[in-house]
């Protein structure tokens, strides 16, 4: 049995995965996020990383290369994205862990890119839940799902335009008090959720799931994400970063990213502070991002005068 195909199934069968994962990214010397996202993107047995309760009321269900967070509540609970084929199957049974896919209400897609909205049509069949998205990025995934696949492949299967969110909207369940933003660049919707609260032995934290950063060219892109950037930066007190992939080039998050925070909670020991809690890390990276959104529409600027 070849290394990568005997690692899956140990990490598949049980939890002393997380050691074989730390030893893979000795092994690469390169952080494992990075090989989720980058290196072994399309090894998919590898991309099965261990789902987690990370807080009491939050849970990682998704592959290595693209965050799925669970949001739970008395109410019901909320999915942060949806991965994608050929995961869906895999990440509903990690939600079966630690809920009932009814239970789920709604499945908050933070853009319209395959790899987030991929599974929102499956799980929403199975769970009967509203799908939520900005109008822009409805448009999007309404395209994704009129054009052929890869390959020639038949169209894949996207949700239903469903629910719309605006700039302000808010939504109330079970305790939490969400907030919506739109914070365009990366794609013309984008959906930030400010307000999530995560309690870590009930101790409640600030969390935020910023829907995507990082223009993909454009002037128009750049300055969308330079007025998107300082949103964010104006939504004081967050302490939680919910990544929506673990690494961002060039260099990653500072200090890991959530592939890397998740597996060092399994040693943590009582009194020592929770891996993901770390503010400071998290005001440096919107400071970064302000910064480097700044040079991109430098960047665009001199592109179009050089024209
Ligand atoms: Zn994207």
């Amino acid at each position: 049995m070849s290394k990568i195909v005997r690692v899956a199934a140990i990490a598949a069968a049980c939890t002393v995965s997380l050691a074989l994962h730390s030893a893979i990214a000795a092994d690469t010397s390169e952080p494992l996020s990075k090989s989720y996202r980058v290196t072994r993107a399309k090894d998919v047995e590898f991309q099965k990383y261990p789902s987690a309760k990370v807080f009491d009321n939050l849970y990682y269900v998704g592959p290595g290369y693209v965050s799925v967070w669970l949001l739970t509540t008395p109410q019901g609970d909320v999915l942060f994205d949806t991965a994608q084929e050929p995961y869906v199957d895999w990440v509903m049974d990690n939600i079966k862990k630690y809920a009932s896919l009814r239970d789920i209400k709604y499945i908050a897609l933070s853009h319209g890119h395959l790899d987030h909205f991929g599974g929102a049509s499956k799980i929403q069949a199975a769970s009967g839940a509203r799908v939520v998205a900005v109008d822009e990025d409805w448009k999007m995934i309404e395209q994704v799902g009129s054009k052929p696949g890869a390959n020639g492949a038949a169209p894949p299967a996207v949700p239903k335009r469903d629910m719309v969110v605006k700039e302000g909207d808010t939504l109330d369940l079970g305790g939490q008090h969400l907030i919506f933003h739109t914070t365009p660049g990366h794609t013309p919707g984008v959906l930030t959720t400010e307000g999530i609260v995560v309690y870590d032995n009930g101790t409640p934290h600030k969390a935020i799931l910023w829907g995507g950063g990082g223009y993909r060219g454009g002037l128009k892109e750049a300055e969308q994400s330079v007025t998107s950037a300082a949103k964010i930066a104006a939504i004081k007190g967050v302490e939680v970063n919910l990544q929506i992939h673990s690494w961002a080039e060039p260099v990653g998050y500072p200090g890991g990213g959530v592939n890397e925070r998740i597996l060092t909670l399994k040693n943590r020991k009582p009194g020592e502070p929770h891996p993901m809690v770390d503010p400071v890390t998290w005001n440096a990276w919107v400071e970064r991002a302000q910064e480097q959104a700044v040079k991109d529409v430098e960047k665009e600027k001199a592109k179009a005068a050089a024209k």
